[in-house]
């Protein structure tokens, strides 16, 4: 087994909750209201993992299957130029190359979903051989199109198996490439008639050794965001305050 590695959020409250950054080798589930920054915190990791391991990052490029058409470059651009000052300020960081390392798939449906994290295992495998292997893997949203494709009792077997087996692909991508897999999912802040009480997981119990941290994300006043991991395999469950601005994830 290799050593687990982690990610800086942008954020030093974040971070500590999480133990140091999102862990690779596991999948991060990060859940909340529309607008609670889900999609933002994303962007960030994007950003984050490219960085090297003194600033926090894996030295790592990105896949990311983009399901409800919000990947927006000109966001990441910003969040670079957003960066806490380098160690070597006399290489100033392009906001290009950041965006060259992400490789972002847009998924129509759930199946095409499905297909595109089974070939994100085999881009992977090619990306190995580079500089900048993927050490992140995003699926922003990963309920979405299911939600929206099975909708009624009768379908809710079918999706659940559907959803299982594509969490077993994103497992296994975690694991063969040592990397963090971060998806996101809407719940309504009531109980939802489809995925029922928020604080139980999406999915059912995923079997495996590798870890789900699960993060709800809520607003609070202004910029500021409270993340809340629940059920954590191997620390404490606890809150975090952070604010997404227009530089970014920070304290
Ligand atoms: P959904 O469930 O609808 O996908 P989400 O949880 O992904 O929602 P985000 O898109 O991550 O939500 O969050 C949107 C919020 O992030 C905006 O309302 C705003 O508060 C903040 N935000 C987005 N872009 C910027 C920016 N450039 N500068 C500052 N804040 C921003
Ligand atoms: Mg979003």
């Amino acid at each position: 087994r290799k050593l687990v590695g982690k990610v800086t959020t942008g954020s030093e409250t974040f971070d500590a909750l999480m133990g140091g950054g999102f862990e690779t080798q596991a999948i991060v589930e990060v859940y909340g209201e529309f607008g609670s920054g889900k999609t933002q915190v994303a962007h960030q990791v994007a950003v984050n993992v490219q960085l090297p391991a003194e600033e926090g990052g894996l030295n790592g490029s990105v896949i990311i299957i983009d399901t409800e058409n919000t990947f927006r470059p000109e966001r990441i651009a910003q969040m670079v130029e957003g960066l806490p000052p380098s160690g070597e300020p006399e290489k100033p960081r392009e906001p290009e190359e950041f965006l060259r390392n992400i490789h972002v798939a847009r998924a129509y449906n759930s199946n095409h979903q499905i297909l595109l994290a089974e070939s994100a295992l085999d881009l992977a495998e090619k990306m190995k051989k580079s500089g900048k292997p993927a050490r992140l893997l995003i699926v922003d949203s990963l309920t979405a199109h299911f939600r929206a494709e099975y909708v009624g009792r009768g379908t809710l077997a079918d999706r659940q198996q559907k959803l299982n087996k594509h969490l077993h692909t994103l497992m296994r991508f975690a694991d063969l490439n040592n990397a963090v897999v971060l998806v996101t999912n809407q719940v309504m802040a009531k109980p939802d008639a489809f995925f029922g009480d928020p604080t139980k997981p999406v999915g059912g119990h995923i079997v495996g050794h590798t870890a789900t941290f699960r993060i709800y994300l809520r607003k609070s006043k202004g910029e500021k965001r409270i993340a809340r991991l629940i059920d954590s395999p191997n620390l404490p469950d606890g809150e975090a305050v952070f604010a997404v601005t227009s530089a970014g994830l920070m304290d």
